[in-house]
């Protein structure tokens, strides 16, 4: 039987790598930071990481980390509800808790987890999910494996998400789902006008803050504090794996009735393994670093500004960024590419993105800005960035 198979998996995989779209790893030998080194001793600067605040290779979280492994071990061999949770689980549960402004928390492997395991428990054929377009494959996932009537809006458009809201009146209950930033254009969901049409049309709202926690609001706890909607937002998902110290885990938290029938019927938490202590106490380390200063917030969100004035000053043309992502727009596929490999070899880890990722004629290259940057990080990409958009007649 495999040949056939084989067959057929020889030729999807050909015709991936001819369309261009065959993704290929790069080993790295050092922890995840700013500067790191590849497995060919190479070191290049990380601009393409999700490690907003700089915590992946924080000492006060491996030393938690190192700390909770001692004492509790290496993992758990459970999931939570028989025997695999900890007062670390519940002290983390808390720490997201206060961080968020919210009643309760659950914790998952997972981000990924977290949205796969959040609508199928509490809406049915019934209710109604209304989904900004651009909303994380996580997202969408979660919303396939639920039997609620599906509406989809563009992208942070209020007048199209009005529309879904008056056709979702024929449904019992209704619930608006948004990342907090969307990943390819760095915009932030407009929270304050999403939770004044949920009011209108009364409809819960959830929103996923695995790009915005530690980045978007005035000390970066994320879209809530950024538009004063405290009390407004009843789901928040988000991940462990980003600017929360960049391991694994994930998180719903929101009111406590919503987590709590969570606790009881979501899949991905009955039926999979607790997080390990050692990321349950590292991570309650991220949130004490996050209470005790802004800091590390801070120095992100200067490093984007210098970076996005420094390249609008050369000449290019930057997505109005209201997060640590900077799209540097080239609207053209193969150029995205081209970018991309010149700025590898002056050193530089940065993403090409294009269609179908992105919509076409809308290629570009993604920068990620970190609060592990330091200046002389930034100028040299800015360095590389005018040097190769002047070769490939970007800029002038
Ligand atoms: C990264 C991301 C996830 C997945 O998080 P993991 O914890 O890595 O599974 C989910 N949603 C959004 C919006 C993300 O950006």
């Amino acid at each position: 039987m495999y040949g056939k198979f084989q067959k057929y998996l020889q030729d999807e995989l050909s015709a991936i790598k001819e369309a261009g779209l065959y993704k290929n790893e790069r080993n790295i030998a050092s922890p995840q930071s700013a500067e790191i080194k590849l497995e060919d001793g190479s070191v290049a600067l990380n601009f393409c990481a999700n490690n907003y605040l700089g915590l992946a290779d924080n000492p006060r979280l491996i030393e938690a980390a190192g700390k909770a492994m001692k004492s509790r071990g290496y993992g758990m061999s459970s999931v939570r509800f028989i025997c695999g949770t900890q007062d670390l689980h519940k002290q983390l549960e808390k720490a997201i808790s206060d961080f968020f402004r919210t009643e309760d928390t659950i914790l998952y492997a997972s981000c990924f987890d977290a949205n796969g395991g959040v609508f199928e428990p509490l809406l049915t054929a019934d209710d109604a999910i209304i989904s900004d377009s651009l909303n994380h494959a996580s997202i969408i996932d979660g919303v396939r494996l639920c039997k609620a009537v599906r509406y989809r809006y563009a992208n942070a458009d209020m007048e199209d998400l009005e529309r879904c809201l008056k056709e979702a009146q024929a449904q019992r209950f209704r619930i608006i789902c948004t990342d907090g930033v969307f990943s390819m254009d760095g915009n932030v969901a407009p929270m304050d006008k999403i939770c004044a049409l949920a009011e209108k049309y009364d409809a819960l709202v959830m929103v996923d803050e695995s790009h915005s926690a530690g980045v978007v609001g005035k000390t970066g706890r994320g879209v809530a504090e950024q538009f004063g909607c405290y009390g407004k937002i009843d789901i928040f998902t988000g991940t462990l794996g980003k600017a929360f110290g960049g391991a694994v885990g994930g998180f719903t938290t929101g009111r406590k009735e919503i987590i709590d029938m969570l606790r009881q019927r979501s899949r991905p938490y009955l039926f999979s393994n607790s997080i390990p202590p050692m990321i349950a106490a590292a991570a309650i380390e991220t949130f004490k670093i996050l209470e005790e200063s802004t800091a590390l917030h801070d120095r992100q969100q200067e490093n984007v500004a210098y970076f996005r004035d420094k390249m609008i000053a050369a000449g290019f043309d930057i997505k109005p960024t209201q997060s640590a992502i900077c799209a540097v727009m080239l609207y053209d596929a193969p150029l995205s590419q081209k970018f991309a490999a010149k700025m590898a070899e002056e050193g530089i880890f940065v993403t090409g993105f294009y269609y179908p990722v992105v919509p076409k004629g809308q290629a570009r290259i993604r920068v990620q800005l970190s609060a592990a940057h330091k200046k002389e990080h930034l100028d040299k990409a800015i360095a590389a960035f005018v040097k190769v958009g002047r070769e490939l007649g970007v800029i002038k």
